[in-house]
């Protein structure tokens, strides 16, 4: 089980924003700009690559929560970026699929930056 799924089940404390029947959205923990909300489905999918056929309106509805939880934060009209990280390379570090919600402040272009090597 997942950090995020403890979050569905009400295990673990979360700064929830946006809850239905198939969806959640709460606050990143460690949030990289004003506004910054994971969203994400409650059927636990380790990640992008994982979704189906059968999952097509579920990633769109994931897509339409974040619009309206942009809404929600007053960055509608200012703009705002979404971004899902899939796998190692992509950067995902929990295997629960989850889309960023990010603004609330002009955000450079391109976003990459190598990972840091330890050791
Ligand atoms: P990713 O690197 O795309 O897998 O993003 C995972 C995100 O989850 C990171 O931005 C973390 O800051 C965030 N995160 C990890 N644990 C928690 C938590 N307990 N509550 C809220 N956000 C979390």
């Amino acid at each position: 089980m997942t950090i995020f799924s403890k979050i569905i089940n009400r295990e673990i404390p979360a700064k929830i924003v946006f809850e239905n029947d198939e969806l959640l959205a709460f606050r990143d923990i460690n949030p990289i700009a004003p506004v910054h909300i994971l969203v994400i489905p409650k059927k636990p999918l380790p990640n992008l690559s994982a979704a189906e056929e059968g999952d097509c309106l579920l990633l769109g509805r994931l897509l339409q929560a974040a619009t309206i939880v942009a809404e929600q934060e007053g960055i509608a009209e200012t703009g705002y970026r979404t971004v899902i990280n899939n796998g190692d390379d992509g950067g995902q570090t929990v295997d629960h699929l989850h889309l960023h919600l990010i603004g609330g402040k002009p955000l450079g272009w391109p976003p990459f930056t190598e990972r840091m090597k330890h050791g």
